[in-house]
């Protein structure tokens, strides 16, 4: 401050007051001056509209003119700096006068002497960098809020069109695709949900640096919470080949007042790096309540036997973009956002995060969450040993019918119901109580009526209770399977009574589901005849195509449009595949025939298929309209021109 000069403008008319001043001004040594001044009035308002000094010292009486008047012009005109009034003889009524204008001082000119006007000075000053600190700081702070409006909006924006090419790569992995595909398709759906999991970590991160991030807290059955991510998780820690075991010695509340989603997230996130981290071993998750600050908290250790963290880096992974740079963190992937979220959640419920790891050994991530006032709530030991380590060899049997899956939990959802469509039934899915009604109003009504419902109990909207009684009372009769983390005594009476078939408990376990669906599902040898009429005509007769291409992207594109049409296409890809093939298969409704094939024409090719099986009708697929002369013998009906695409393709269906 001391090395800065001061630019100080002095409106005066008087030279010997001007040389005064400047005299006091070069007596004060905390700040150095340079002077400039003016003695008009209209000098003293067009320097002071320029804004360049940091202070002005202005007379009262200029002449004849008023410097009230001065005053009010000048920071009407935008002068920021800090003014100061200079008069003859103290009057009260200029003071007040002088302030209501603006000034931030009033001086009588025969103080100037005394430490009073050093003060009046330090202090306009003072204040004045006080008021540009405060401007800069507004101004930081509304950029940072845009930039963080900014962020959210394309997180947003992003997240959007990904939740579509999810869901429509899930669709696609869902119907009969070659195993090709169903490969590539793999690969944009995982590449998909990564991208998706770090849009959602910037997005939440955006959200805690704007303050945005709330929590939703509600009644959370933590037995059925932890058993569901047990779920999720069992499938890539079995994958890695390493085992998961979730453990309470100590008797935990059933019901807590938490954010369910944002717990499930941390514990998620930490058991997903516990897995990522760890090349052999097990993964323990525990959980304990222990009273701290006489609050009784909800406590997990997440502990695994993987590489480790050396000490240096403990604390720097909860900070924001913080990777520990090494070859393996970098091959598993990951933007270093995971810890720093679940840090700021952590503190936003109360708790707190803390790690002790050894390089080598592994790690221990134990984190703490207030769960409500939980003293009066009853008490249950959890344990999650009794379900089997290792990923059931029981293959599952075929099995025939329709299967609603209801659970609010997207993930668990499409786990259920990936494993019953391994068994062959076709799966349906509900949100919660309320949309599984609909949806069984909407197959009644269609004549296609579900074989089999699971049901979760614990959903938001409709629980799985309410829904089964409703079900019921609307005259479903079939199984429906409450999927329950309870064990308590007497559950499966209870849900009996209210009308369930059976549970299945919860972590969900593949032979237990497997079971399920054989003791209550038909084996496709054994389908009655009549459902499976109902069936095929709610989805009409699919149409088969067998298409000879021999270049593979040309195939695959055309049996992605096909099958988009709702046609079954196998691929030949010469003239002896495609013969061999109808040597036992002559189910098509059409066969599309390439022109050059590896081992011959396209036309010699459709005169054999003629000779052998007449009652196929072939469609000739071209790059180039090809000679009438040559395929007038030919029994086709119609030739497509190449590049082929959905229009054309319709037109050869309908
Ligand atoms: P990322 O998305 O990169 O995993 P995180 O914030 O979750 O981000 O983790 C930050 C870093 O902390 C990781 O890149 C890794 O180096 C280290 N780390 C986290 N968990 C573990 C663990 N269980 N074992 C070893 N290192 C870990």
């Amino acid at each position: 401050m001391l090395d800065k000069v001061t630019q100080l403008l002095l409106v005066e008319d008087d030279e010997d007051d001007y040389i005064l001043t400047c005299d006091y001004l070069e007596q004060l040594d905390s700040h150095t001056f340079n002077v400039q001044w003016v003695s008009s009035p209209e000098q003293a308002i067009e320097t002071l509209s320029k804004n360049e000094h940091d202070i002005c010292l202005l007379d009262y009486r200029l002449g004849a003119s008023n410097g009230l008047d001065v005053l009010k012009e000048a920071t009407a005109n935008g002068f920021s700096g800090p003014i100061i009034m200079l008069t003859g003889q103290s009057d009260d009524e200029l003071d007040s006068a002088a302030l209501d204008a603006g000034a931030v001082d009033y001086l009588i000119k025969g103080e100037m002497s005394s430490s009073r006007f050093a003060r009046a000075i330090r202090y306009a000053l003072a204040r004045k960098d006080v008021e540009g600190e405060r401007v800069e700081r507004l101004k930081a702070e509304a950029e940072n809020r845009s930039k963080d409006r900014f962020l959210a909006h394309l997180s947003h924006e992003l997240r959007t069109p990904l939740s579509s090419i999810l869901g429509y790569t899930e669709l696609l992995m869902q119907s009969d695709f070659s195993q090709q595909a169903e490969n590539e398709l793999g690969v944009i759906y995982r590449n998909g949900k990564h991208l998706l999991s770090l849009l959602n970590d910037v997005l939440d991160l955006s959200k805690i640096a704007a303050d945005k991030l709330e929590l939703t807290l509600s009644e959370v059955n933590l037995d059925s919470m932890l058993a569901d991510v047990y779920t999720l998780m069992r499938v890539s820690v079995l994958d890695k080949g390493l085992t998961l075991r979730f453990e309470s010695d100590q008797a935990l509340p059933l019901v807590t007042r938490l954010d369910a989603t944002r717990v499930r997230q941390i514990l998620i996130n930490l058991i997903n790096n516990a897995v990522k981290f760890t090349d052999k071993g097990e993964i323990v998750v525990k959980a304990w309540t222990q009273h701290v600050d006489n609050k009784e908290m909800l406590f997990f250790s997440i502990k695994d036997s993987g590489m480790g963290i050396a000490p240096e880096k403990q604390q720097l992974i909860f900070k924001p973009f913080e990777q520990i740079a090494d070859v393996e963190s970098r091959s598993v992937g990951g933007a270093g956002l995971g810890l720093a979220i679940c840090a700021e959640l952590l503190s936003r419920m109360q708790g707190s995060i803390s790690l002790h790891s050894e390089i080598g050994k592994g790690s221990t991530f134990t984190i703490s969450v207030y769960p409500g006032d939980i003293s009066d709530v009853e008490r249950q030991v959890l344990n999650f040993s009794s379900v089997p380590q290792l990923q059931s060899k029981l293959t599952p049997s075929k099995v025939h019918g329709r299967v609603l899956v209801v659970d609010d939990l997207r993930d668990l959802r499409m786990l259920v119901g990936h494993m019953i469509s391994s068994c062959g039934a076709r799966v349906d899915y509900a949100e919660h109580g309320q949309q599984a009604l609909e949806k069984v109003r909407i197959a009644d009504a269609y004549k296609a009526p579900y074989d089999i419902i699971f049901i979760d109990i614990h959903m938001p909207v409709m629980g799985g209770k309410e829904a089964t009684i409703e079900l019921r009372k609307m005259g479903y009769k079939g199984p429906i399977i409450a999927l329950t983390a309870a064990t308590m005594k007497g559950i499966h009476e209870e849900l009996a009574a209210l009308g369930f078939n059976d549970v299945i408990p919860k972590p969900v376990d593949s032979s237990s589901l497997y079971q399920c669906l054989q003791d209550y599902l038909v084996s496709p040898e054994n389908a009655p005849q009549a459902k499976d009429i109902q069936v095929k005509a709610l989805s009409e007769k699919r149409q088969r195509f067998l298409l000879v291409e021999d270049d593979d992207d040309a195939a695959q594109i055309t049996q992605l449009l096909l099958e988009s049409l709702g046609v079954e296409t196998v691929i030949a890809s010469s003239c002896a595949q495609c013969l061999q093939i109808l040597n036992h298969d002559q189910q098509f409704d059409k066969v599309l025939l390439d022109m050059h094939l590896p081992d011959g024409s396209g036309i010699d090719l459709g005169e054999q298929v003629n000779e052998r099986y007449p009652e196929l009708r072939l469609v000739i697929v071209s790059g180039a309209e090809p000679d009438p002369t040559e395929i007038k013998d030919l029994n086709i009906d119609r030739v497509l021109l190449k590049p082929i695409n959905l229009g054309l393709l319709e037109t050869l269906i309908s």
